[in-house]
């Protein structure tokens, strides 16, 4: 793989993050836009065992492929995160796992106390598979519940049912699996404040390290794209879902949860550390089907389709594992890292940004940022974690920055409004 002319690797350079992406489902849920292939709903007992040779031959195929990729990797360091995430990663048998796990470790390391996490559906998979999950190495798995009421999972279309959930929770804890996630959405169609209550207490009741709470989005060419219009009946209106947040954001924190990013929220010590990589604007490997990776200064997206998929790991063989893709820019270095860290409620350290593009640059950051300040959704912390004051730069003649530690969002305005303030940053930066 070619690799960049750096003088010197700076920490977040050097990936130590692997995120592997399992694009099966068995079918698409109504708002999802993801590049999956479906590989069928359950299906009546006589055509099960046809179905599930067919469905490993497909998946095995592509687990194949997957490991030729991570096998062209030369790495420097060892993995400290790995991430299965899909579609529906629980569609893998067991043995399927192991390869996948045994071919990074092979290839580039996985550390003794690494975070491997994985996304699991309920109904897709039994105990036992879990148990061997576990086995592999898994130990933190993140469970797409999105909510609590039968009539709100089938109108978007989810192939599980309540007693999925509640069969999939009593097997992490048999199992042992103490880190596990809660995926919720708010603003799906026809959900009420009080159903949205309900949903965020029960699960609080199955007593999940980590909760997400995700916004529903009606992303264009998806079924609710041709059903609904964003902020009209059924769907929430966007006060309702800016409710919603509210509510999640209170009743979560309240229980101990920390609101440590704009849509997740955990117990100490139990932050996702995979996607912490992401939001820290660090280095990181992406594999399979649709797979962003940030390597050797480079973004890149593999294929969104599983033959061109396929056929572009052939072609990266006979390149020898050299991706060849522009460098992002320091100009988009820099908005990454804005857009993505203000995303975490410690928000950014100050130093580290003016060390890295440059006094003036930050000072226009803050100085489009003032507006925000002023409205309570932008705040400057000293050292000691008090907010202070921003003088603009043509009203501060001495040209130094006041002793800002950290700049971030307020919790929960700022993040509630997080659009309006990055969208600004983005339009001064482009
Ligand atoms: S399970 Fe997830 S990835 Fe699969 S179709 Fe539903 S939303 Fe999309």
């Amino acid at each position: 793989m070619q690799l960049l002319s750096f003088d010197r690797l700076e920490p977040w350079q050097v990936p130590t993050a692997a995120y592997v992406h399992i694009p099966f489902c068995r079918r698409r849920c109504y708002y999802c836009d993801f590049p999956i292939s479906v590989v069928g709903d359950r299906p009546p007992l006589s055509r099960r065992q046809a179905q599930a040779e067919q469905e490993f031959g497909t998946i095995a195929e592509y687990v194949e492929m997957l490991c030729r990729e991570i096998a062209m990797v030369q790495a420097d360091e060892p993995l400290e995160t790995v991430f299965f995430g899909g579609g529906t990663p629980s569609l893998l048998t067991v043995e399927q796992l192991e390869k996948i796990l045994s071919t990074l470790d092979q290839h580039i390391g996985i550390t003794r106390q690494a975070e491997i996490s994985i996304e699991i559906d309920p109904g897709t998979f039994d105990r036992s598979r879990l148990q061997g999950y576990k086995a592999a190495g898994v130990n933190r798995v993140s469970l797409g519940v999105q909510a609590f009421q039968s009539e709100l999972l089938a109108a978007c279309g989810r192939t599980h049912t309540l007693d999925d959930i509640e069969t999939a929770v009593e097997w992490i804890h048999q199992v042992g699996i103490t880190n596990f996630s809660i995926d919720l959405i708010s603003g799906l169609p026809h959900l009420t404040l009080e159903n949205w209550q309900d949903s965020l207490q029960r699960a609080i009741a199955f007593a999940p390290t980590h909760v997400s709470v995700y916004d529903l989005t009606v992303e264009p060419g998806t079924a609710f794209d041709r059903w609904y219009k964003a902020g009209t009946a059924p769907l929430p209106t966007d006060e309702l879902t800016a409710q919603m947040y509210r509510i999640a954001q209170a009743t979560l924190t309240c229980v101990g949860y920390e609101h440590y990013e704009i849509s997740n929220y955990a117990k100490p010590g139990y932050q996702c550390r995979h996607n912490r990589v992401y939001w820290e604007n660090r280095s990181y490997y992406g594999f399979g089907m649709a797979a962003a990776s940030y390597v050797n200064g480079q973004r890149f997206t593999r294929p969104r389709k599983r033959r061109e998929y396929y056929e572009w790991v052939q072609a990266l063989q006979q390149r020898q594992g050299a991706i060849d893709c522009p460098v992002v820019s320091l100009d988009e270095q820099l908005l990454d890292t804005l857009m993505l860290g203000l995303r975490l409620a410690d928000g950014l350290a100050i130093d580290p940004l003016v060390v890295r593009f440059g006094k003036d640059t930050i000072q226009q950051v803050l100085d489009c940022l003032q507006l925000y300040l002023q409205q309570g959704w932008v705040e400057l912390l000293d050292q000691t974690g008090q907010p202070i004051e921003f003088t603009r730069q043509s009203e501060n003649p001495s040209g130094e920055l006041p002793e800002i530690d950290r700049i971030r969002l307020s919790d929960p305005e700022g993040f509630l409004f997080s659009n309006v303030v990055l969208t600004a940053l983005f339009e001064q930066r482009t």
